[in-house]
C-alpha cells in the first residue's frame, strides 16, 4: 500500500486537511493501483488495492482558526437545528 507525504492546513477544530501531495512512497506492488509497477491494463484489478495508506508525512503549511469544512458543516447544521426547536 502506497503512502503520500502531504502539505496541508491545520484547522481550529484540530483537523489536518491535505492540500497536495509532495511525495509518494511507492510500495512497488503490481497489485496496488497507486504503484508505478501497476499495469494500466491490469488483469487483477478487481482485486487490486485501491486505497492509500495513512500519510507518511504531514507538513502543516498554515494554521487557521476556522473549523474545517466537515466540522463547519456539522456546527452550522446543529446550530440551525437548535434554533428551530420550539421555544418553551
Ligand atoms: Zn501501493
Ligand atoms: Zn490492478
Ligand atoms: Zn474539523
Amino acid at each position: 500500500m502506497c503512502t503520500l507525504a502531504t502539505e496541508g492546513i491545520q484547522y481550529g477544530c484540530g483537523h489536518y486537511v491535505s492540500q497536495r501531495s509532495t511525495h509518494k512512497d511507492d510500495c512497488g506492488s503490481k497489485y496496488c493501483i497507486w504503484s508505478n509497477r501497476h499495469a494500466p491494463n491490469c488483469p487483477h484489478c478487481p482485486q487490486c488495492s485501491r486505497f492509500l495508506g495513512p500519510d507518511s508525512k504531514e507538513v502543516i503549511k498554515a494554521k487557521v482558526p476556522e473549523y474545517c469544512d466537515t466540522c463547519d458543516y456539522w456546527w452550522k447544521k446543529n446550530n440551525t437545528y437548535r434554533r428551530q426547536q420550539p421555544q418553551q
